[in-house]
């Protein structure tokens, strides 16, 4: 993806805002173009995946591609999945509902997305001053995440599987410098989910735009500041072009994991072996788009180095201290009025603290340790 430009970028995310729910009409089931009925094995199955990303988003749009084309080449052609961007067959955010509706039989897509039906599904994919990627997978596979994740989906008639993750992300591209608490009231910044109400309660406004008008807006100053995800992607943005500082860390998203979620009648009426496919494609992606945006990610940062116009910052240590005050704040406030979010934020939370005791002599050393080294 290194050919694609800004313009092309920018069209596709037009495209999406510009596409109706039209596509809601073209319900349509799992379709069985099986002939010999007694030959279960060779039955074959034709399945739609509905993302809210634009099509062939790179990373992440084009991972869901690439799933679709694993699960088809392991099936030996017997799952074929067509993948819709958002907008193509439903509009990006109505990717959950379409999988729940049997309308499509899969998405990909983030959980965040569903808080406003799900605010515990927040923590199923970042929360501020979260776990990183390793620390999300080892407690959605291995400390009880995933079965939360599980029983919580299944009201919906989903199956959760993690499927990506776009590890640490950069904390923003700003037009004026942050050099203290003050400098955040009054500012408005494109930021969504919980990291805007934290920007909201040091003094700021959380502003949403869509992701084709974020560049317009902060190059007219509608807003000051955005939030995207890190330098590969925001590259291809082109913040570059209209703003001076870019900060870090991404303390709003430590590691956000991506999501497939499947339909639950489709999934059982798979034989044992395509669905165990299904998963292992959803396996093979979480790993692929973890390492993907850490390999350009770090291509990407040289090359916004290189252009010599980009101050690199870090929040001032005051900010970072105010952002997670904040955070702890607006979690609080999330889990009072929620027992399900309350029953999450236990198990999420208590994994965060062990798994951190031992991040303490092993990742954080380590990275200390090879600061230096050629
Ligand atoms: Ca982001």
């Amino acid at each position: 993806m290194a050919t694609v430009s800004r313009r092309d970028f920018l069209n596709k995310g037009a495209k999406i805002v510009a596409a109706g729910s039209a596509g809601l009409l073209a319900a349509c089931g799992t379709e069985k173009t099986g002939e010999a009925p007694a030959v279960h094995t060779r039955k074959t199955f034709r399945w739609k995946m509905v993302t809210t990303w634009q099509p062939h988003f790179p990373v992440m749009g084009e991972g869901a591609d690439r799933a679709a084309k694993w699960i088809e080449e392991m099936s030996e052609g017997r799952l074929k999945i067509d993948v819709y961007g958002g907008g193509e067959l439903v509009p990006a955010l109505q990717a959950f509902d379409a999988v729940t509706q049997g309308v499509a039989q899969m998405s990909h897509g983030a959980s965040y997305y569903w808080a406003g039906k799900i605010p515990a599904a927040q923590f199923f994919s970042a929360v501020p001053f979260g776990m990183n990627a390793q620390q999300m997978n080892a407690w959605l596979y291995f400390g009880g995440g995933l079965k939360l994740w599980e029983e919580i989906y299944a009201d919906f008639q989903l199956i959760p599987m993690p499927g990506g993750n776009t590890g640490v992300q950069m904390g923003g591209w700003f037009n004026k410098e942050i050099r203290s608490v003050d400098d955040l009231k009054g500012l408005k910044m494109r930021i969504p989910g919980l990291g805007g109400k934290v920007i909201a309660k040091a003094g700021g406004s959380a502003i949403l735009s869509a992701g084709g008008e974020i560049f317009t807006n902060l190059e007219r100053g509608v807003i000051d500041a955005t939030e995207w995800i890190g330098p590969y992607h925001d590259y291809l943005m082109g913040f570059h072009k209209i703003a001076k500082y870019y900060y870090y860390p991404g303390w709003h998203e430590p590691g956000t994991v991506l999501e497939f979620a499947v339909n639950k009648r489709a999934f059982e009426e798979l034989p044992k072996d395509l669905q165990e496919i299904v998963r292992t494609a959803a396996y093979r992606s979480n790993v692929m788009m973890l390492s993907e945006f850490e390999a350009k990610n770090n291509v990407y940062l040289q090359k916004l180095r290189e252009t010599g116009k980009v101050a690199l910052k870090r929040f001032p240590e005051e900010v970072l201290n105010a952002f997670r005050r904040y955070s702890q704040e607006v979690i609080d406030e999330l889990v009072e009025g929620d027992p399900l979010s309350r029953k999450v934020y236990e198990s999420f939370s208590k994994f965060r603290k062990e798994v951190g005791g031992w991040a303490e002599i092993s990742e954080k050393v380590y990275y200390n340790l090879i600061g230096g080294m050629e």
